[in-house]
């Protein structure tokens, strides 16, 4: 069947109309041709009938004239016999086969022939002439029985009948012609055999006839005109000529019996024909009647055919078009005030009733869906709020704690308040942590959290985040190792904030679960056409997770030690918060491991490459430098980076001594620490007097020794932005201390703290805790600072002309929140024409709607609460660089 479900439904519905019609047609052009093929037969079997009767005409007329000229010796002429002649010279062709009738056309000629010559022949000849005459007659006959085109069996039976009684007439017009030669001579032996031989063919051909089975009406036919007198006295006429005795009678009523035996088979012969023509014309016009029949019944049926197939592939192909218009515009429009046409009364109208059930019943299915989900999205956002708000709640309190927990570790403690201090921060870490992951596993769930791709430094990403941990992994003093790939594009398309959330939680892992050895990150990457794919791996060399637990840790809340007693805390939110967010970015986290072999977390992730190359910088362009170190790979590896910046790794020294005593001039020089010896660094005083170089210090985290008097430091293999800040404070350093080589120390002293108290912050805060927080730590930073309660204070200093290097703007307040007073702000610089105030929001949201909102209000940049001093003072020097 389903060979069929190939073809449309409109090419089936066509076979399944025109099949049957060519079928019909073909059947009844074939009956047709078999009922004139009938007609044709029973027409020459007319002819045949016909020409029958025709040669017992000529048979009749010809006997008459022989008489004639025997009797009377009258001189035959052919007029009288030309019609029957020329009849059946005309009924020829018609009534034999190709075969019989050449046969018949020279039988045709031969008889000519004879009656030409019976126009001419002597009364003695008379005899011969006869029995030429009987033996054509006898040929025709015998062609016409051989003739056979068969037809149905009474047909047959009736032209058998019809033959025997020809050959019977046949036999008798003989006959008759014999006694009239014995009557002439009677002791003729051979004439009175022929008689003989003619009288027993007779008598068979009786026989014959009663053999056909006629039927009873034809044999009584038969036995009426043969019990006729006349047949009894041309038989009694016979008997005494074959016995040879005396005619006592008159002979010429003998042969008038004859004569009248003759018109009674003739009689017969022609009842019969009358009879058998009468048959083969019902036959005939039964057959015609019959192709009409079919032609009419063909074409009736043709036409009824016709319509009810051109109706139903109408019905059914429209109706089809109908339904899936209707089900398609339904699908893209999801109006379900469309409905399937449900016109007639027939299946497809009770389909179409079905159909609309169905539509109707998706219809309140998708509105009950729709219902659900609405409220589904009530309840999300709810929750979502819910947790905002509570995040909100949790923060500004913990703000408060972190805050002044910072301030008081400025203060003198002692070592158990100090111990106690380091509790608190610790303590309010760790909440700090787990709220942020709630509110992220919660705006990932509720799909409200997106990615922003910027252009990024993948390099600098994975730097900055070990940065953050490399505390940690000096404090549990582990290698640390980073490869990148040659290959690595300098800018791809990624959202930075979210890939270096992945990355700490990853590297914090690592550390976490890391007793010896070490971290390894390497970022392998295979570019093509516009895009790279980035695997980002994490190795780390500790206790490893079970290969039936790596499968579950990506779940929320699952740890790979789930037991009571287990040894490191942690709330097993931040795998199923890196997964989740590595699958929004379009990549794959990954995880390969074996307890106690530690873990290999990898990252696999599709980005465009936004630049390939890192353009080389000639921010420190003509600076001589000098490395003292006895690693040669370091040297390369310095050089390289040195280049970067625009400057060379001009001298190597393998110790302090050696640079003594080359006496080179340049600006820096890079001291290994680890390659350094306590002769290099007793001898470095000595030689900071004598050059005008600053100096950095390359650390590993493990390997780290305390030099002193270093400009900065570089911790390897961190390198990047951090060499190159480095180098700039370094440079920094060295020309502050040629400042304050030409002025004395104390009145550079004075110079300066005029200079830092001319910067004013205002605070824009309502909780009381908060203002403490900020402004004390605002003034440890050596800033002066005042306090508005609210947006509105804010701006009525502002609008009072006051002036001030930034705000700090909290954003939920009463009387005017934080977005509503820097707009306010903005535009009241805008219309007085004052300077741009660099206006920092502090807040404890972190949804990014809220952060957009801080941006779209005018704000500069923002703070997430809790802050620590150093996130504080760092986007506060920012902001002054800005203010001055
Ligand atoms: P948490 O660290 O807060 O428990 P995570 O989702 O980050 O939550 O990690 C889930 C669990 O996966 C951890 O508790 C730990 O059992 C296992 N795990 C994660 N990283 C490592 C690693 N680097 N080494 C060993 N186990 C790890």
């Amino acid at each position: 069947m389903s060979i069929f479900n190939h073809a449309s439904i409109k090419i089936r519905m066509l076979a399944l109309v025109l099949l049957p019609l060519i079928f019909a047609s073909f059947l009844s052009a074939l009956e047709v041709k078999k009922q004139r093929e009938n007609v044709r037969a029973l027409n020459t079997l007319n002819s045949k009938v016909s020409f029958l009767e025709s040669l017992s005409q000529l048979n009749k007329l010809t006997n008459q004239a022989r008489e004639q000229l025997f009797k009377h010796n009258t001189k035959v002429t052919l007029a009288p016999l030309t019609p029957s002649l020329s009849k059946i010279a005309q009924q020829l062709p018609q009534t034999f086969t190709a075969k019989n009738n050449l046969e018949m056309e020279s039988w045709l000629a031969s008889t000519n022939d004879a009656l030409k010559e019976l126009t001419e022949v002597s009364t003695e000849d008379l005899a011969d002439w006869s029995a030429w005459f009987n033996e054509l007659q006898v040929q025709a006959l015998n062609t016409l029985e051989k003739d056979n085109s068969g037809f149905n069996d009474e047909i047959n039976q009736q032209l058998a009948i019809l033959y025997q009684l020809q050959w019977l007439s046949l036999w008798s017009t003989e006959e008759k012609w014999l006694i009239n030669l014995l009557l002439q001579n009677r002791d003729d032996s051979e004439l009175l055999s022929q008689l003989n031989s003619i009288t027993e063919r007779q008598q068979l051909f009786v026989e014959r006839f009663i053999d056909i089975n006629a039927k009873p009406e034809q044999v009584s036919l038969l036995l009426s005109t043969f019990s006729d007198k006349a047949f009894e006295q041309s038989y009694q006429l016979r008997s005494h000529i074959l016995d040879k005795q005396a005619l006592t009678n008159t002979p010429n009523i003998s042969l008038e019996a004859f004569s009248q035996r003759l018109d009674l088979i003739q009689y017969v012969v022609s009842s019969f024909s009358v009879k058998l023509s009468s048959n083969i014309q019902s036959e005939i016009a039964q057959s015609k009647n019959l192709i009409w029949l079919f032609c009419t019944a063909l074409f009736i049926s043709l036409i009824i055919i016709a319509i009810i197939g051109a109706n139903l592939y109408r019905r059914i192909i429209n109706y089809l078009s109908h339904v899936i218009n209707t089900m398609s515009h339904i699908e893209e429009t999801h109006d379900y005030s469309q409905k399937i046409s449900e016109e007639g009364n027939d299946e497809l109208s009770l389909f179409s009733k079905t159909l609309n059930k169905l539509i109707n019943e998706r219809h309140q299915n998708e509105l009950k869906i729709l219902q659900a989900k609405r409220e589904a999205e009530k309840a999300n956002q709810a929750k979502s709020s819910f947790l905002a708000n509570m995040s909100h709640e949790i923060r500004t309190p913990l703000n408060g704690i972190i805050g002044m927990s910072d301030i008081m570790a400025g203060t003198k403690l002692t070592a158990t308040q100090s111990e106690y201090l380091q509790t608190i921060e610790t303590s309010s870490q760790t909440l700090l942590i787990l709220i942020n992951d709630i509110l992220d596993l919660s705006k990932i769930e509720s799909g409200n959290l997106s990615i922003t791709n910027t252009d990024a430094d993948i390099t600098e990403v994975v730097y900055d985040t070990l940065t953050i941990v490399l505390p940690k992994i000096a404090e549990k003093n582990l290698t640390l190792e980073v490869k990148i790939d040659n290959d690595t594009p300098y800018l791809v398309s990624l959202d930075e904030h979210r890939m270096k959330q992945v990355l700490v939680n990853l590297l914090s892992n690592a550390v976490k679960f890391t007793h010896e050895g070490g971290i390894k990150v390497v970022i392998s990457c295979c570019n093509a056409a516009g895009y790279c794919d980035l695997l980002i791996s994490v190795h780390d060399s500790g206790i490893g997770i079970a290969k039936e637990k790596q499968q579950h840790i990506f779940s929320p809340f699952t740890q790979e030690d789930d037991t009571t007693t287990r040894e490191f805390g942690g709330t097993g939110l931040g795998l199923a918060i890196c997964k989740q967010l590595i699958t929004l970015m379009g990549g794959e986290i990954g995880l390969i491991s074996e307890k106690g072999k530690g873990c290999c977390f990898s990252i696999k992730l599709r980005s465009q490459i936004i630049t390939q190359e890192k353009p080389v910088s000639n921010q420190f362009e003509g600076l001589t430098t000098a490395l003292i170190s006895n690693n040669s790979e370091l040297s390369e590896r310095l050089n390289r980076e040195c280049q970067q910046y625009g400057f060379n790794l001009n001298f190597h020294y393998q110790s302090c001594f050696d640079l003594l005593q080359e006496k080179q001039i340049f600006d820096l020089l890079f001291i290994d620490s680890f390659s350094s010896t306590r002769d290099t660094l007793a001898a470095l005083p000595e030689l900071l007097r004598q050059k005008d170089i600053f100096t950095i210090a390359i650390n590993t985290p493990t390997e780290k020794r305390e030099l002193d008097n270093m400009d900065a430091t570089v911790t390897l293999p961190l390198l990047g932005n951090r060499f190159k800040n480095a180098v700039s404070n370094g440079l920094e350093n060295r020309n502050l201390r040629l400042k304050q080589d030409s002025n004395s120390a104390i009145n550079n002293q004075l110079a300066e703290e005029p200079e830092k108290v001319k910067i004013v912050i205002l605070i824009v805060e309502d909780n009381l805790v908060n203002q403490k927080v900020a402004s004390l730590l605002v003034k440890q930073a050596g800033f002066d600072c005042i306090i508005a309660n609210n947006g509105q204070e804010a701006l009525d200093f502002i609008s009072s002309g006051e002036a001030f290097n930034a705000i700090l703007m909290d954003c939920m307040m009463p009387v005017m929140d934080g977005f509503t007073a820097t707009e306010k702000i903005r535009e009241w610089e805008g219309l007085n024409s004052q300077s741009r105030h660099p206006i920092i929001a502090l807040t404890a949201s972190v949804l990014d709607q809220d952060i957009e909102r801080c941006y779209q209000s005018g704000m500069d940049d923002y703070l997430a609460k809790p802050f620590k001093k150093e996130a504080l003072l760092h986007k506060l020097k920012s902001v002054s660089k800005l203010a001055s």
